[in-house]
């Protein structure tokens, strides 16, 4: 899975599933579990003086879910998707849907080691 921060994902399972594309706001370290903005989010009640709630109660914030739960969300088809990488003529790498093929964008600088040969 190439999940990478800022993405946007469609959700699959569990209470916060829907067809509305949502935001990743962090990949965890080994890429295996993200932190999707609005999903799996939990109440932390906290005191007074919490550098994020000065006046204390409740704080909500996202807990990490699995990848495996999420799907790259594809403009062009409106849905989630799978996604292949491929290398571009000029030797950079993106993103791509599987589905239609689209661009999702490039991930890596030109390298002229996979540039096509003309
Ligand atoms: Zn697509």
């Amino acid at each position: 899975m190439r999940i990478r921060k800022g993405d946007q994902v469609i959700v699959s399972t569990g209470d916060d599933s829907s067809k509305q594309p949502r935001v990743v706001l962090s990949v965890l370290e080994g890429g295996d579990k993200i932190v999707v903005e609005g999903v799996n989010r939990v109440y932390k009640h906290v005191k007074k003086g919490h550098p994020k709630s000065p006046q204390g109660g409740r704080l909500s914030l996202e807990m990490p879910i699995d990848v495996s739960n999420v799907a790259v969300y594809c403009a062009a088809c409106s849905s989630g998707t799978r996604v292949g990488a491929r290398y571009l003529e000029n030797g950079a790498k993106e993103r791509f849907c599987k589905k239609c093929s689209t661009t999702l964008g490039v991930i890596s600088p030109p390298r002229p080691k996979y540039a096509k040969k003309a």
